[in-house]
């Protein structure tokens, strides 16, 4: 008996759970579902623009997508075209890789004056999300404050920062280019509440910051412990070494007549945001580190600045339902199993963690579960647990019904086909940002459905 698997959701994790249960040989169906008609998830929207590069892992998603076990339903989005009972009715097995598209909030006085913004929206709103095109962020200030000290926060400040011609080879969309380069942002301030050691970033991402065309890095070197003290992994000691190496390394680069300033700032946590209406500046508790862990001094300084970016985390979208652990912001789950037949994988199982690639351990975990739970177990065994569900049938059926105008993955690269087609010269695509100009492209219409 054919396995039928939904995977929910294509970014990363969803296409390594469906890389890793074809790798297995399983006898089985597997449809992607995505409540956007375009693919990649947090590759398309998250990845910062000006790293193409790391884009490029699509092409294993795309020879996936095209395997003939698989089809690509996108533009489905579940609790409004189908809910997740119909799936789990529908289909052998649910896998949720729904990643961690919301911001963790943040949660001091003044967090939600105007001029705030989680890095989750500010991303997808420079990435061209189109939940986000209308996010419209205030620029015209001169300073900027990032709170948190992980690659994410480093992406915001080189976006922030990179100039017209660094950013001329990348898929930023017009409207996002205009509003930062026409920005008179002069000061870009990365704030951590430890220190430059407990600080998340990895080396390569660092070490961009040192070679910006208009921007020279700025930071106190009383701040720079001589070394790495703490109990850490060789490998994490060897990081962070390199990290030290690679601040100390930003002391002594001459201004260069660089117009703009990033700075690094530590032992720093945000207590309150500043400002009537909108920001205008941000309180900090000045911390220090003892055993890796914050500890509070009371002496507080202000810092002015216009606009905050909290890039604090991220955490699931809960669904009705599904177990949720709130603290954590994850799928409740044992080891990525979630109830009978349904399952969660990637930063919705794990939490917000590692880099692309570590999606992939977590994939093949989930394939081991289906296998292990639903499919025909050694030679001679008969027809598995699985159900006999009606899987890719009864989800186009039921599509049908509502009229949904859900994209396959041929329609996909027609839509791809077009971004291309409109690049400027030397850009990789220009990204259709509303969802009834995909649509557009096919010949479909958004009717009364979300329209992007
Ligand atoms: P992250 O690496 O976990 O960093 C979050 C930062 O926010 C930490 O410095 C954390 O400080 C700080 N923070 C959390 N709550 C805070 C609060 N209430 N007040 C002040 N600071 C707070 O998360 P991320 O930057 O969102 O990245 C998510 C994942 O994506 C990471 O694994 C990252 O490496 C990956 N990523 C990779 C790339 C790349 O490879 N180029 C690019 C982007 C993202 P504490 O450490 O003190 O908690």
């Amino acid at each position: 008996m054919t396995l039928s698997v939904a995977v929910i959701g294509a970014g990363p994790s969803g296409f390594y759970t469906a890389e890793a249960l074809l790798k297995r040989g399983l006898d089985c169906q597997i449809d992607i579902l995505e409540g956007l008609p375009t693919p990649y998830g947090l590759i398309r929207a998250g990845v910062a623009p000006d790293h193409q590069s790391t884009k490029r892992v699509t092409r294993a998603y795309e020879r996936t997508a095209r395997h003939e076990q698989v089809a690509y339903f996108g533009n489905v989005e579940i609790g409004r075209d189908i809910s997740l009972d119909e799936l789990r009715a529908n289909y052998d097995a649910v896998v949720l890789a729904i990643g961690a598209p919301l911001d963790r909030g943040l949660d001091i006085p003044g967090g939600d004056k105007r001029g705030v913004h989680g890095a989750a929206a500010f991303v997808g709103w420079y990435n061209g999300h189109p939940d986000f095109r209308d996010l419209v962020p205030d620029l015209n200030c001169d300073a900027v404050a990032i709170i948190g000290n992980g690659n994410v926060a480093l992406d915001v400040a080189r976006v922030l920062v990179k100039t017209p011609r660094e950013m001329a080879k990348t898929d930023m969309p017009d409207y996002a280019a205009a509003a930062i380069h026409g920005a008179p942002i002069r000061d870009v301030h990365l704030l951590g509440r430890r220190g430059p050691v407990e600080a998340k970033w990895t080396n390569v991402e660092l070490r961009e910051m040192g070679e910006l065309e208009d921007c020279r890095v700025v930071l106190d070197p009383d701040q720079l412990p001589d070394r790495v003290a703490g109990k850490w992994s060789a490998r994490d000691r060897r990081l962070r070494e390199k990290n030290l190496e690679t601040l100390r390394g930003f002391l002594g680069q001459p201004p260069d007549g660089k117009h703009k300033r990033l700075h690094f700032a530590f032992y720093a946590k945000p207590v309150e945001v500043l400002g009537g209406d909108r920001v205008t500046g941000l309180r900090l508790e000045r911390t220090r580190v003892e055993d890796g862990r914050v500890v509070d001094t009371g002496e507080t300084f202000d810092l002015a600045c216009g606009l905050v970016v909290a890039a604090i985390g991220y955490r699931a979208q809960p669904i009705a339902g599904v177990p949720y652990d709130e603290c954590r912001g994850i799928v409740s789950n044992r080891q990525g199993r979630v109830a009978p037949g349904l399952y969660v994988v990637g930063w919705a199982k794990r939490g917000p963690s590692g880099v692309i690639g570590s999606n992939k351990p977590d994939a093949d975990l989930i394939a081991s579960h289906v296998a292990a739970d639903l499919a025909p177990q050694g030679e001679g065994a008969g027809e598995g647990t699985g159900d006999g569900k009606p899987g890719r049938a009864g989800l186009q059926a039921l599509l049908a019904e509502r009229h949904v105008a859900w994209v396959s993955f041929a329609d996909w690269l027609a839509i791809e086909a077009a971004e291309i087609a409109a690049a400027p010269a030397g850009a990789p695509r220009q990204k259709l940002i509303r969802i009834k100009d995909m649509l557009a492209v096919l010949g479909k219409s958004a009717g009364q459905r979300r329209t992007g």
